[in-house]
């Protein structure tokens, strides 16, 4: 799987900017384990490089994805990060790996609750899961370094905007629910304005207005 996830990202370079992974997500794509995080049905493709069914509508973003968004982040050991959309908590374990905090919001309470339990027999005892609405982040656990939306949103949302440490870098997908989406690089600067730059196409499930 990481093999597969280095040649998109030598097939996207143009695009991204990024030549190869990061040697931090690199060791942190190899150390999660991906099978632990799927439903029992989808086991045997738990290390393909591309979405899967996780229940409730919802998928579990493609490796590759989840390694270009958290090297887009620029994380460290220090980082205290946000994830909006826990699905099967996949992302939110790769970003564990790496920074010293994970806050992760879902709005489904079952998907929430089945990833917390996950996490915590993985071990991942830096997570914590929230049921909550990603319109609106997670403000007591901010404000993050780094912040990663893992479902479309029509727009930026102001509150995670606000949420996001000046300096700190964001990374959404924005675009309509089945219609075109761009995974979107959020970074605030020092006077607290915020640049936008578009990454790839990319096809995500939508964030709901709960
Ligand atoms: N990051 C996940 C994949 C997430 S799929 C993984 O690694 O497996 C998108 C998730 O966003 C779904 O679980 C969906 O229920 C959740 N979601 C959709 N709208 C939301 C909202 N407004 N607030 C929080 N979570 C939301």
């Amino acid at each position: 799987m990481v093999s597969e996830v280095d040649a998109m990202y030598a097939e996207t370079r143009g695009e991204t900017g990024l030549a190869a992974m990061s040697d931090e997500v690199r060791s942190a794509m190899g150390r999660v384990e991906r099978h632990r995080l799927v439903p029992a049905a989808q086991l045997d493709a738990a290390y393909a490089n591309h979405p899967l069914p996780i229940g409730a509508g919802q998928t579990i973003s493609q490796p590759y994805i989840v390694a270009l968004s958290t090297d887009l982040l620029r994380i460290n050991a220090g980082s205290v990060v946000l994830d909006v959309g826990t699905g099967s908590g996949y992302q939110a374990a790769v970003l564990a790996e790496i920074a010293a905090k994970v806050y992760s919001v879902e709005a489904i309470p079952g998907l929430a609750h089945e990833a917390s339990a996950r996490l915590a027999d993985l071990g991942y005892a830096n997570v914590e899961v929230h049921v909550a609405d990603g319109y609106e982040g997670w403000p007591s656990g901010g404000p993050f370094d780094g912040i990663v939306v893992t479902a479309a949103a029509p727009s930026i949302p102001p509150a995670l905007i606000e949420q996001l440490k000046p300096g700190g870098r964001m990374v959404i997908p924005i675009g309509a629910s089945g219609g075109i989406q761009w995974l979107v690089l959020v970074s605030k600067k020092a006077d607290r304005s915020f640049e936008e730059t578009r990454i790839l196409p990319v096809r995500f499930v939508p964030l709901v207005e709960p």
